[in-house]
């Protein structure tokens, strides 16, 4: 398992709230020239001289969306920006702050909450972004945190939902599955170690899978790749909860059908193999997966040529009339209804 690094364990009560939110809040300088006033007033103030502005938040819960035995703090802090950047990226648009809401027990040391910071920083160097803001509390059991990201684009630029067509090509990002097979492994281990806390685990063969539960990268990338091929998307999303269950959001939203091709589906070689080793059908784990932070969206067949051999990028289906339904068309050329679940759907399952 992962050992926690820190030795020293300063609690939190010595420091008390204010000297606590200074202490995290140090490093945090605002660089952009859209935020006008960052950490240290009793709000923050942007200015985007006109641009739309894009505003996402989500709220992560110990034993709900992370367990801490297998989840170092600082990779939890780098993923929390992470989910929410995706956000912002899946409307087209830039990501350029955040703000971060925490509530801890008392069981984390300061050292804990620096750890978890020290995430959130990096996140913010290597996107861009600033942290102009958060709020800092204590709860009863837990920890929780609250991100807000905001970003902007042109009134043009921005993507939605609801703008897919009959006949569009359905597009993909990277590759799907290995977030969900990473945590197998985790969660795996995390039974062994249970049972004999010296084992050592060999986890090299699976570092891939477990890099993308750990350490994901929002598609920060994609935005300008677009722009720079001239391609619009019709509609977008990111993949936050499994490609079934995305492919449905844009489909309901655009009021369209899909014909999903299995043999498209974009999948590492190391999700393949595992899912061999686990017993499971490596389509179900890409279809119900879910965290894999890719973006999911559809272009008019006019843009097939810009987008077909570029690397980033698998066309893996196209969308139908509304009453032709939602298929998967399978390996064997049968057509199945698209069924969506979640994630959580699918753990449950598991359990059955
Ligand atoms: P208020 O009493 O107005 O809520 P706070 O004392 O909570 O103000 O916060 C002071 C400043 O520090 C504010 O700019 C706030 O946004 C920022 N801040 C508080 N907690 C955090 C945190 N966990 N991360 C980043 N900034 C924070
Ligand atoms: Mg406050």
């Amino acid at each position: 398992m992962i050992e926690d690094s820190q030795q020293s364990r300063t609690k939190l009560s010595e420091l008390g709230e204010f000297g606590l939110i200074d202490l995290l809040t140090k490093n945090l300088d605002s660089k952009l020239p859209s935020t006008i006033k960052g950490i240290g007033d009793d709000a923050a103030v942007l200015n985007f001289e006109g641009k739309q502005t894009i505003l996402t938040t989500d709220l992560l819960v110990e034993g709900v969306h992370f367990d801490l035995a297998y989840m170092p703090l600082r990779h939890l802090g780098y993923k929390a920006v992470m989910v929410n950047l995706s956000d912002v990226y899946a409307m087209n648009g830039v990501a350029t702050q955040i703000t971060v809401g925490i509530a801890c027990s008392n069981r984390f040391p300061v050292e804990a909450l620096e750890e978890l910071y020290s995430g959130i920083e990096l996140a913010a160097k290597l996107y861009d972004i600033d942290v102009v803001g958060g709020d800092t509390t204590s709860s009863t059991k837990g920890l929780l945190i609250s991100i807000t990201a905001i970003g902007v684009a042109d009134k043009e630029d921005v993507v939605y939902r609801n703008g897919a067509k009959p006949n569009d090509l359905l597009v993909v990002t990277g590759d799907l599955g290995a977030a969900y097979m990473g945590l197998q492994i985790l969660e795996r281990e995390k039974e062994v170690f249970k049972v004999n806390p010296n084992s050592q685990p060999d986890l090299d063969a699976y570092t891939y899978l477990i890099e993308r539960q750990l350490k994901p990268e929002a598609r920060k990338d994609i935005s300008g790749l677009l722009k720079s091929l001239e391609v619009k998307p019709t509609s977008m999303i990111d993949i936050s909860d499994g490609l079934s269950s995305e492919i449905m959001h844009l489909c309901k939203n655009s009021k369209t059908g899909v014909n999903l091709f299995e043999d498209k589906i974009p999948l590492d070689p190391t999700v393949i193999s595992v899912c061999e080793e686990f017993e499971i059908d490596s389509t179900t784990i890409a279809l119900s997966g879910g965290e894999d932070y890719e973006l999911l969206f559809t272009v008019s067949q006019t843009d097939f040529e810009k987008i077909k051999a570029n690397p980033n990028f698998s066309i893996i289906g196209h969308m139908t009339e509304e009453n032709e339904g939602m298929h998967l068309i399978t390996r064997d050329n049968t057509k199945i209804p698209l069924i969506a679940k979640g994630w959580n759907a699918m753990e449950k399952d598991a359990e059955d």
